[in-house]
């Protein structure tokens, strides 16, 4: 008895060796994904591998679904059961079109297409893809936009000095066509899809788009509902050296404007600052290859857009002049508009805007109202002798920069600041109260004098104020180094100085 319960004993253990041993002989099972079935085949991508077509009977493509994850057997190639484990890695990646069950995605700067079974996937979502990138697995749904998609805050017209005219046509262009819709259709008018704002820089274009923004939704909102959106991007934020990449940017704001305009009923103004950095015409040696790719796909945007008004277009640049014309022609960002440095009334105005509240010093100003102190600081700059720049050929002098031909909304808006400090400093020692004359005075001189970047925001519209028509002429001859300009930045009291400027 006791012999044969031994060899029960040995016989069992015998067989839990060749058990054992038949493990560890044989290989480790492989995982993969499912891709799709043919008549009696399966297309497998193995992780890591490759992709293998392997026999597939009826009975296990009732078990097994396209996307399913599966162990396969090395050696036989043979599915064996399903993956207990959840994927370890696979790229995630943006979708960037929908057709039926293919998408194509930006995967590694490149766009490609992958298989997918996932339902209810959109342009501009999410999804990770198996580790051989050939077929979506998962959907995170929407990628949040990378770019500013801000609720417009209040910023009324009335926010904006000195561009009376200006903000005329913007309303004339813009409000109008969306506040009397149904007399712009008869005459077969739609609303412009976009505008393009050039000017110096600091004057106003991006306080412009903003109020474009908040005027549309005050017109088309019910109280309480619906915001208007505001997507502000910097035309080199969306250059990028992988190609593919600037263009699926691009595609992506459009996509985000587009929904958001759709959700909310309320209207969304796309912002592109120095647009000429990513708009430059095509195929004239100002570009590079890359421009040759992202404007067509910027054209194939402005033409998606239905035209009702709801995402709205607005361009700014210093740079018009190298703007690829096909942007600017009918039907896309068909009106241009000059937003220029401010007048001698228009700085007073800004001057005005920005010291309303604030305490001041109206004696030292000879008891003036705010009006006549705000006119007074304006004529200050204004005044013909404050010069900022020399323009030296080698023959001699050709003419000068005033204060004047620098003068920005936002410089008026530093000097207010600077002014203020001083008043605040002078309080607080307890030296009287509110901005004065003097500070107001001081604040300019140190506002140009602080400044090395003026010569940078000359733009090519600032020479011909100063030059006329040999404007151009000069500021190219000025960047190719024939021309300097030598630093002033003071009064030149002896007028006959401003004169001696040679042919
Ligand atoms: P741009 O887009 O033309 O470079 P911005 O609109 O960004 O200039 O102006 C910069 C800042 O300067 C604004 O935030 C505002 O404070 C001030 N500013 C510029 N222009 C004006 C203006 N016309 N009226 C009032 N403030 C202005």
């Amino acid at each position: 008895m006791a012999r044969d319960e031994e060899k029960e004993k040995l016989k069992k253990t015998i067989l839990l060796l060749q058990d054992e041993i038949e493990r560890l002989s044989s290989p480790p099972y492989i995982t993969g994904t499912i891709l799709d079935f043919a008549d009696k085949n399966a297309r497998i991508s193995v992780d890591g591998v490759g992709v293998f077509e392997v026999p597939f009977g009826d009975k296990l493509k009732e078990e097994y679904k396209t996307g399913a994850r599966v162990i396969i057997n090395p050696m036989t190639k043979s599915v064996v059961g399903q993956s207990e484990f959840d994927i370890a890695s696979g790229r995630v990646v943006t979708v960037e079109e929908v057709d039926g069950k293919n998408l194509r995605v930006q995967n590694r700067g490149e766009s490609c297409f992958v298989l997918s079974n996932l339902e209810g996937v959109k342009v501009g979502d999410e999804v990770m893809l198996d580790p051989s990138g050939a077929i979506a697995l998962k959907h995170w749904g929407k990628k949040k936009t990378p770019y500013v998609l801000e609720k417009i805050p209040e910023a009324p017209w009335s926010n904006i000095g000195g561009l009376e005219g200006i903000i005329g046509i913007v309303k004339e262009e813009i409000e109008d066509p969306i506040k009397h819709k149904e007399v712009f259709e008869r005459y077969g008018r739609n609303p412009v899809k976009g505008v393009l704002l050039y000017g110096p820089p600091g004057c106003g274009k991006t306080m412009i788009a903003k109020s474009i923004a908040y005027n549309l939704s005050q017109l088309t909102s019910c109280p309480g509902k619906k915001d208007g959106h505001f997507i502000k991007v910097n035309g080199p934020e969306i250059l990028d050296k992988w190609l593919g990449n600037s263009e699926g940017k691009i595609r992506r704001i459009f996509t985000a404007a587009r929904d958001t305009a759709s959700e909310n009923g309320a209207p969304v103004v796309v912002f592109i600052d120095e647009a000429d950095s990513i708009l430059k015409t095509r195929g004239t040696g100002v570009s590079t290859d890359i421009y040759d790719s992202i404007v067509p796909q910027f054209l194939a945007e402005l033409d998606g857009i239905n035209g009702n008004g709801n995402v709205i277009t607005v361009l700014a640049s210093n740079r018009e002049d190298i703007i690829d014309p096909a942007i600017l022609r009918d039907g896309r960002v068909d009106r241009r508009i000059f937003v220029p440095r401010p007048s001698e009334e228009g700085a007073a105005e800004i001057f005005m805007i920005y010291l309303k509240n604030k305490p001041l010093d109206c004696r030292s100003f000879g008891k003036k109202d705010i009006k006549g102190i705000a006119e007074e600081s304006s004529a200050q700059i204004y005044d013909g002798r404050n010069v900022a720049y020399r323009v030296v050929s080698p023959k001699g002098t050709l003419g000068f920069f005033l204060y004047s031909n620098l003068a920005s909304g936002a410089m008026i808006k530093g000097i207010v600041d600077r002014a203020s400090m001083y008043a605040i400093k002078r309080e607080i020692a307890g030296n009287g109260r509110g901005i004065s004359k003097d500070d107001i005075k001081r604040a300019i001189e140190e506002e140009f004098s602080d400044h090395d970047g003026f010569a940078q925001a000359i733009v090519p519209t600032d020479w011909e104020d100063v030059f006329g028509h040999n404007g151009r002429q000069y500021n190219r001859a000025c960047q190719q180094g024939y021309l300097t300009l030598e630093n002033i930045f003071s009064r030149i009291e002896d007028s006959t100085k401003l004169k001696e400027v040679k042919e």
